[in-house]
């Protein structure tokens, strides 16, 4: 085979940013990779993996809603993807599919990438779903000393709760102590004009975050600007699970360039607007 191939498996999968942001990434790095979009109804995801083998594809991205059902098929987790019985990447060590997790990671760096350090600071975050749990999970091994989780559900914040010894199932009253809030519901995406919480909980001087990236720009963080917080967009955090995507699929050598696979992403979603 001339080049490698990389995919995104998932359903539905026709709108994935994932096929721009890594063809940009593989441009960027210099390397003859291709990365198309597969279409894996929900129950298949053991025979994507069959057909990783059969066809000796390099790497997987996975998304919704196989990331529980690769996590059972694979032969090895990562420390995340174990804690987390989740995975959103595949790839090869010799003759064993190995699984990832790289979203609670991608969302620290992206906190670093704007100059937010998470070693030592108190975090909420809002919600309570795969992505929140893949958040507890990375912020406490980032160092963070304490972890609220808000949810609707209050059950689901306690089951998210309970993956990091230094989070616990909070509410609205704990946001003022945060050094970070983070949106991790759905809640803004689209046409949804609602925020998370009410703004006037946020105090000037906070780091706000959004999960959400479509629109990038949200109204709960155009809201936190106006209360005097930093904000960081949900577009850093699908950049960077990405490009910890590509490190493991390329190796400690390979060049990334965030920036431009940022860039595609922005293309794609201004071309969408
Ligand atoms: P999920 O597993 O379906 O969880 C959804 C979460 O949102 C739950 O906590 C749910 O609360 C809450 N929620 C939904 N509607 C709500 C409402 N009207 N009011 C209050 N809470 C509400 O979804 P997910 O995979 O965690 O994804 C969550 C968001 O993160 C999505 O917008 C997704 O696009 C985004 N995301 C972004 C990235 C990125 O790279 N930037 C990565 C992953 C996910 P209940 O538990 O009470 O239902």
């Amino acid at each position: 085979m001339v080049g490698r191939l990389a995919a995104v498996i998932g359903s539905p999968v026709a709108h994935s940013l994932s096929p721009a942001i890594h063809r940009a990434g593989f441009a960027a790095a210099g390397v003859d990779w291709s990365y198309v979009a597969f279409e894996v109804a929900d129950g298949q995801a053991g025979a994507a993996l069959d057909a990783m083998r059969t066809l000796g594809i390099a790497g997987l991205s996975v998304t919704m809603p196989h990331k529980a059902a690769v996590a059972e098929r694979v032969d090895r987790l990562d420390p995340a993807a174990r804690a987390l019985r989740s995975v959103n990447t595949v790839s090869w060590d010799g003759e064993h599919l190995v699984g990832s997790s790289t979203d609670g990671a991608g969302f620290v760096a992206s906190l670093d990438d704007a100059g937010v350090e998470v070693d030592g600071a108190r975090v909420a975050v809002i919600g309570a779903g795969g992505a929140a749990r893949s958040l507890v999970d990375a912020l406490a091994r980032a160092g963070a000393i304490d972890i609220t989780v808000l949810n609707r559900t209050a059950e689901r914040a306690e089951s998210a709760a309970a993956l990091a010894p230094v989070a616990s199932p909070g509410g609205v009253g704990d946001l003022s102590g945060a050094d970070i809030v983070v949106n991790a519901t759905s809640v803004g995406m689209g046409d949804d004009r609602h925020v998370p919480c009410d703004p006037a909980l946020l105090r000037e001087g906070q780091v706000v975050a959004d999960l959400v990236y479509h629109p990038i720009r949200t109204r709960w963080l155009a809201a936190a600007c106006e209360r005097g917080c930093r904000t960081v967009d949900g577009l850093g955090m699908l950049v960077h699970q990405a490009a910890l995507q590509q490190r493991i699929w390329l190796g400690d050598d390979a060049v990334i360039d965030t920036v431009a696979m940022r860039a595609a992403a922005e293309a794609v979603l201004t071309a969408r607007a």
